[in-house]
């Protein structure tokens, strides 16, 4: 299978090309499709699968496709993960695939100066990518509202769950339109982890490899 047979737009196969992929992997082609049908996802997927591109290339091409709201950018995609290093990768990602569409993204993470975040959210971004702790501080402050997401990631949730962060997504999870679109990812999918995707996701496709 190609890129080409997953039904992206054009200007993001030339960032995929860029990049210098071909085919995409197992994750990739199992998790696009639905994506771009407008299913929630719960994929059993580590960290090397290629599962940021997976969730990432699909949203970009739904989020270009709606009409651009007037007048300052409202945040209409949350990717919500558990470290500084993956939100910086994730970002990162958003960025070479985002390159050829009118898509507006940023990071941010604890532990540095918020300020060249504020200034950054405050020009308006499409899609915001977080941890949860300086989520929630910006929040608070009123720099960040959810009211408007209409795509929501969580990514590494067995590792969210483990570094303590269940808390703070049970905060975080009633800030979030019911009607969203929503993909979840974990490297392992025990009990417990399975029950927070139960809560959050509807009807969704599964998808593990
Ligand atoms: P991830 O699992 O999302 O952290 O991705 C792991 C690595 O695989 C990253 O360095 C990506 O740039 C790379 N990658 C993702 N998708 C593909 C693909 N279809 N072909 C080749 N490399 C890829």
């Amino acid at each position: 299978m190609k890129f080409q047979d997953l039904r992206l737009s054009e200007p993001l196969l030339r960032a995929i090309g860029e990049k210098g992929y071909t085919d995409p992997t197992p994750i990739q082609q199992q998790a696009i499709p639905p994506v771009l049908e407008g299913r929630d996802l719960q994929g059993c997927a580590q960290t090397g699968t290629g599962k940021t591109a997976a969730f990432t290339l699909p949203m970009l091409q739904l989020l270009a496709a709606e009409p651009a709201p007037k007048g300052r950018r409202p945040i209409r995609a949350l990717v919500l993960t558990p470290t500084r290093e993956l939100a910086i990768q994730i970002d990162e990602c958003c960025r070479d695939y985002a390159r050829y569409t009118p898509i507006r993204h940023c990071v941010i993470f604890g532990g540095v100066n918020q300020r060249p975040q504020v200034d950054a959210l405050q020009k308006g971004v499409d899609l915001l990518v977080a941890t949860p702790g300086r989520l929630l501080d910006l929040i608070g402050q009123g720099y960040v509202t959810l009211d408007t997401i209409r795509f929501f990631v969580l990514d590494e949730a067995d590792r969210m769950l483990d570094m303590g962060f269940i808390h703070d997504i049970r905060r975080i999870l009633p800030l979030l339109p019911e009607r969203r679109q929503t993909l979840f990812f974990s490297a392992t999918m025990p009990e417990s982890i399975a029950a927070l995707a139960a809560k959050i996701l509807r009807n969704p496709v599964m998808v593990t490899v």
